[in-house]
């Protein structure tokens, strides 16, 4: 019995390393080194013609004045809300925190036609988000930019998305725009 429970308690250690390891502690989703990871398999097969991806910078909108507004607690409610969002999308791939109010989405597309939608889905997913704080409802709304351009890396992948959330933030946010 000692013995048995000694290797149980084993296991259990290992895994909470793992989940130490890989996931973000706030919101459960990958950290930015396991998203990495994942992303470069993911580009290694796109590189070889094994599957076609999609790489999307996620960025929540105006997320210093919610903060500012409803305070830092309602701030982590609402990264947590929004991790749970990705459900309604992202289920061929890998959601991960980037940084602070920053997701990175790394997609297999499936068909090329739909991979728009599936993007205008996550934003619409995020803006239906029902908050409440202080007896109102919390304006939750994310810029979303993605490639589809391989490129050299998944670096520059990335590079790219980024690029387009700017796009997105300028052109009024709350949006998806490709580059
Ligand atoms: P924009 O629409 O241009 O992206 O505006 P923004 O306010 O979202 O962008 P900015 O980069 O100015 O601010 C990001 C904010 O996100 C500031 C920071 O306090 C907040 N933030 C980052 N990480 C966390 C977190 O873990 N919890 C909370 N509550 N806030 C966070
Ligand atoms: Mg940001
Ligand atoms: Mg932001």
């Amino acid at each position: 019995f000692c013995r048995v429970t000694q290797n149980t308690n084993m296991m259990s250690y290992v895994r909470q390393l793992r989940q130490a390891a890989t996931l973000d502690f706030l919101t459960g989703l990958a950290n930015r080194r396991h998203t990495l990871e994942v992303g470069e398999a993911l580009y290694a097969k796109a590189r070889n013609n094994q599957l076609r991806i999609a790489v999307a910078m996620v960025d929540a909108d105006h997320f210093k004045s919610i903060n500012d507004r409803f305070g830092h607690l309602v701030g982590d409610e609402a990264l947590k809300a929004m991790a749970t969002a990705r459900q309604s999308w992202c289920e061929t791939g890998v959601l991960g925190r980037y940084g602070g109010e920053e997701f990175l989405g790394l997609i297999a597309i499936r068909i090329e036609l739909e991979i728009e939608a599936v993007f205008e889905q996550a934003r619409a997913a995020v803006a239906a988000i029902e908050l409440m704080a202080d007896g109102q409802r919390v304006p939750l709304t994310v810029s979303i930019g993605f490639t589809t351009e391989l490129g050299n890396s998944l670096l520059q992948m990335i590079e790219r998305a980024d690029s387009a959330v700017y796009q997105a933030k300028s052109e009024g946010r709350n949006r998806v725009v490709r580059q």
